[in-house]
């Protein structure tokens, strides 16, 4: 069976296809010779990953993933949210946008914040399905490690000493909002 995981980035793709049964071929948008940019238009992070898959499905007649992620900050009421990528402007840079965040925090007591990611499944029975994963964690004060990416370097997930930008992959995997949300698809899928 060929599913579509509706992304653009190939570690993602061989990543899962690494976890799923071999019944399944995982195929990337650019195997679907898909280049345009799909709609993003929700206001929030689930309607985004169903908007993607969703599209894709309709447009190419496969059935399809797609995945969706935000870091939301309490004391920011949920910021930056469905705009982490482009917090600090549309180039979309990561250290901008740290900097960006930790000045909006400076004078802010409460730094809990959460990594949410959805993943909308379109095409199997329901027609719709959504697995979410979530990491609690808390915004530091200045960025600490340099693994990872995005906000990695200034967000310690609960219970750790450490930011995601000093874990091994593997430990940020296991413990982090992907990797849940990746677990539940995967099961479904056995
Ligand atoms: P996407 O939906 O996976 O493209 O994620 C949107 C944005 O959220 C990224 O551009 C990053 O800024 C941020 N982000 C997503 N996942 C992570 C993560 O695991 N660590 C740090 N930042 C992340």
């Amino acid at each position: 069976m060929k599913i579509v995981f509706a992304t653009n980035n190939q570690n993602k793709v061989r990543e899962v296809q690494a976890l799923l049964p071999d019944t399944i071929e995982l195929l990337s948008l650019k195997d679907l010779k898909c280049f345009e940019d799909i709609p993003e238009t929700s206001a929030t992070i689930e309607g985004n990953a169903i908007q993607k898959a969703q599209y894709v499905y309709d447009n190419y007649g496969y059935s399809c993933f797609a995945d969706d992620t935000g870091l939301e900050v309490e004391a920011l009421n949920g910021e930056p949210g469905i705009y982490s990528a482009r917090y600090a402007g549309p180039e979309k840079d990561a250290e901008k946008n740290m900097q960006k965040l930790l000045s909006n925090l400076a004078t802010k007591n409460n730094r809990n914040a959460h990594f949410k990611t959805v993943i909308a499944l379109v095409g199997f029975s329901p027609e719709l399905l959504t697995f979410e994963g979530i990491c609690k964690g808390e915004i530091t004060t200045e960025k600490l490690g340099d693994q990872g990416f995005g906000y990695d370097p200034i967000f310690m997930p609960k219970g750790y000493q450490t930011t995601f930008a000093q874990m091994p992959l593997a430990e940020k995997n296991k413990i982090g909002h992907r990797g849940k949300a990746v677990q539940k698809l995967i099961s479904f899928f056995k």
